[in-house]
């Protein structure tokens, strides 16, 4: 194929708010070629913020987290394949290998994005009752015991745990917020925006605990109380766990991973970063999204410079960016909305 010629077919895996901004900004640019967005989860590409906020509350229902309604992709001649996760991909082969398929691609997009941390086992984090906070499965699990009365403990004062800590005392249940650092929203906001959130929370009936981490997390099977360094223990009927996120993790086989190369096998997203006039000048990359190691640092609220930035923009990229999926160049501008490309 020459160099100025697009791909026949661009597979994307991670069908986040990133992956489905890709395809759908593939499409309106003009890309005639075959389109595959892949994602291990099973609804269709959602928003994630509400998850924290309306969505737990109850007011809105699964459908308004779309980021695209379900005829979208058809219209637009992008095979969505759902619940269906990459488990090895052949940069030289140029496949990716998903259960019972292995599928051929010409550019490949890695927008994996994040997963939650969660509390270690070894201190009872794999007790029942115990929830990260990131996907729809997760709200799933957790929905039923936000139920008035019941005694909630959130572990971690970031954005995601004050938000829980906010849903569930406007349910009427007891809650209580444990945070190691030193104060609230040590990693995202100035001390004066703690403050103020720490006094709204305290206004509404949140306990926060501030400069103390947990020690443990006792139960038998089910956690039942959080037990703090400092000896204190919390009585809880759950645990929501708001303790930030990692990149996913490579893939487990990734066989002829090119290096940090534009021209190397495996070149999509290739370059991503801010430009200057026509010139890139951000280091070449191969991911994008909030686990796009290539571009330095994970892109996701735990490192976002302030609140209501678009994600990508945590990520050093500056007002005009330019994405490259072989050939095919994407100039984005900064509308103030995450991935709107
Ligand atoms: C509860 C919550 C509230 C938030 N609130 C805000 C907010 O108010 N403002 C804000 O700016 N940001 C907010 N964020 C952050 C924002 O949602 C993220 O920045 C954004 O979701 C990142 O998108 P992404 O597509 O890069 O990654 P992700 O959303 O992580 O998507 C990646 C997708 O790839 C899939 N995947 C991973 N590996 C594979 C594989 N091997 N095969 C197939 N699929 C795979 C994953 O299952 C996932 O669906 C919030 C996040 C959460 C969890």
């Amino acid at each position: 194929m020459p160099d100025h010629a697009p791909p026949a077919h661009i597979v994307v895996v991670g069908a986040g708010q990133a992956g489905a901004a890709l395809v759908a900004k593939l499409r309106a640019s003009g890309y005639g070629g075959r389109l595959t967005l892949i994602g291990e989860e099973a609804a269709p590409p959602y928003q994630r913020p509400p998850l924290s906020k309306a969505y737990l509350l109850g007011e809105i229902d699964e459908e308004r987290l779309w980021l695209r309604s379900d005829s979208f992709w058809q219209e637009h001649d992008i095979t969505l394949k759902l619940g269906a996760r990459v488990l090895a991909l052949n940069a030289k082969a140029k496949t990716v290998t998903l259960a019972g398929e292995v599928l051929s691609y010409d550019e490949l997009v890695l927008a994996t994005g994040a997963e939650p941390r969660r509390l270690p086992a070894a201190i009872g984090g794999d007790l029942a009752g115990v929830y990260p906070l990131r996907s729809l499965a997760d709200i799933a699990r957790m929905r039923a015991e936000f139920q008035p009365g019941r005694r909630l403990v959130v572990v971690g004062g970031g954005y995601i745990g004050l938000e829980a800590a906010a849903v569930a005392r406007k349910i009427g249940l007891s809650v209580t917020v444990v945070e190691a650092a030193p104060r609230i929203l040590g990693r995202v906001a100035a001390a004066e925006t703690a403050d103020y959130f720490r006094a709204l929370h305290h206004a509404h009936g949140v306990r926060i605990i501030e400069g103390v981490g947990v020690a443990r997390l006792a139960g038998t099977g089910r956690v039942e109380a959080v037990v703090l360094e400092d000896g204190r223990e919390i009585a809880a009927d759950f645990v929501v766990a708001g303790v930030g996120i990692t990149p996913q993790a490579p893939l487990p086989k990734a066989r002829g991973w090119p290096s940090r190369t534009a021209s190397g096998p495996m070149r999509a997203g290739a370059a991503l970063g801010p430009i200057s006039g026509r010139r890139a000048i951000a280091p070449p990359s191969r991911s994008m999204g909030a686990g796009a190691a290539g571009i330095g640092r994970p892109c996701d609220r735990s490192r976002r410079a302030g609140r209501g930035q678009p994600a990508w923009r945590g990520a050093g990229l500056s007002r005009e960016t330019v994405v490259l999926v072989g050939s095919i160049r994407l100039q984005t501008a900064d509308r103030g909305a995450q991935y709107r490309l």
